[in-house]
């Protein structure tokens, strides 16, 4: 078992004074395909080898304790009030949000770590809600896999307050090893697309946040709303590139030719990806970028910086800004020979230029959430 799990288990030992069951759900970083889930369109992540574990077991005490080692504090609650509980704006929302939803009839202590980088963008949300649903009992076996991902993706809707698509809770469930997960958004089918050998994925953390994020997210959502109105369709999926002529306000249509375009680079990725045309993946990563960077608006200089200087260096197939915006971590598709030039490289231009080292995560696409033991 993984060392993680393994340490968890002693944590959770520790505390609780039991012996846990563990449970694996990851983050992600989505390779293409930005902001058109809420749209209904497609999307392209993989599963990524940072996650969120949870340890767990029932007590006999009728209350709900749960200790995050992350954060180094734990809350509890009386089972019997956790359906009338309200959001507590805090990182227990995540797990209520969850909790609530999965009927309790004993008392249950549980333990979370996460490896996966906190709001980053690589989706530590999702990975909590996940995981935190195996821990709270839901059955990964029998009951349906695409209920699971509903449930969390309501916890962090109605609960959380984060009007977020479907992605990150879908592939935290359905990820799969050594292959990206191409989604439609609105069929809630999936296909899994094998990814090129020599390919390496670094994710790179610019370790800045911007205060516009929460803000420019919801009006995204209601930029492409109003698009698909004047359109008169159900969602921007359903627009074609040249309906978008009839889209008077300039900003509107920004923000709609992103989200049509974006689906249809998402087709190409796919295809580029299955003829193992590493280029070609590059190039839409690139194009993908500025779309984002000059129609959708939701980059930053510092994105924009560590995607201007990754695309110059040697073995780097191309590189975009990755989750929603505004800070958070860029992903670069690069040939596995070059991880150690790409990374020193990077790591003196940002520390010249913003006077801080920026993180880096090797990924590697795994599989979605699971029992350890
Ligand atoms: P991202 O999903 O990109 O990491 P979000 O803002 O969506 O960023 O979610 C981050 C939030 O999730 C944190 O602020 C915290 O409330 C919660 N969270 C994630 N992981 C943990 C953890 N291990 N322990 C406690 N809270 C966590
Ligand atoms: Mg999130």
């Amino acid at each position: 078992m993984a060392i993680t799990a393994q340490l968890v288990i002693e944590a959770f030992e520790k505390r609780f004074n039991a012996t846990p069951d563990v449970f694996r759900a990851p983050g992600r970083v989505n390779l293409i395909g930005e902001h058109t889930d809420y749209n209904l369109g497609f999307v392209c992540p993989i599963a990524i080898d940072f996650a969120c574990y949870t340890a767990s077991a029932p007590n006999r005490d009728g209350v709900l304790r749960v200790f995050s080692l992350n954060l180094d504090e734990g809350r509890e609650w009386p089972i019997d009030r956790l359906a009338s509980l309200v959001p507590a704006k805090d990182w227990t929302d995540y797990v209520i949000g969850v909790i609530r939803q999965i009927p309790m009839a004993r008392g249950r202590d549980i333990l979370i770590y996460s490896t996966v980088p906190v709001g980053s963008g690589l989706s530590s949300s999702a990975a909590l809600e996940v995981s935190t649903a195996l821990a709270a009992g839901w059955d990964l076996e029998h009951a349906p896999r695409l209920d699971l991902v509903k449930l969390c993706r309501r916890a962090e809707n109605e609960f959380v307050g984060v009007p977020c698509g479907i992605m990150d809770q879908y592939i935290s469930v359905f990820g799969q090893d050594g292959s990206a997960v191409k989604i439609d958004c609105r069929s809630l089918d999936h296909e899994a697309v094998a990814l090129p050998a020599g390919l390496a994925i670094v994710a790179v953390n610019s370790l800045v946040k911007h205060e516009l994020s929460q803000g420019a997210y919801r009006d995204r959502v209601a930029e492409c709303g109003r698009a698909a109105a004047t359109l008169g369709v159900e969602s921007l999926r359903d627009a074609s590139l040249d309906a978008l002529s009839r889209i008077t306000d300039p900003i509107i249509l920004q923000r709609a030719r992103h989200v049509v375009t974006e689906d249809l680079r998402v087709e190409q990725f796919v295809a580029a990806c299955r003829s193992g045309d590493v280029g070609a993946m590059g190039r839409l990563f690139v194009e993908s970028h500025r779309s984002l960077q000059h129609d959708y608006e939701v980059s930053c200089e510092e994105l924009d910086f560590l995607v201007d200087h990754a695309i110059r260096i040697e073995g780097v197939h191309g590189a975009r800004m990755t989750g929603g915006g505004f800070g958070g971590c860029t992903v670069n598709l690069l040939q596995a020979s070059a991880v150690d030039l790409f990374e020193s490289s990077i790591r003196d231009a940002y520390q010249l230029r913003y006077g801080i080292d920026p993180a880096f995560y090797r990924v590697k696409a795994t599989a979605g959430a699971s029992k350890l033991s």
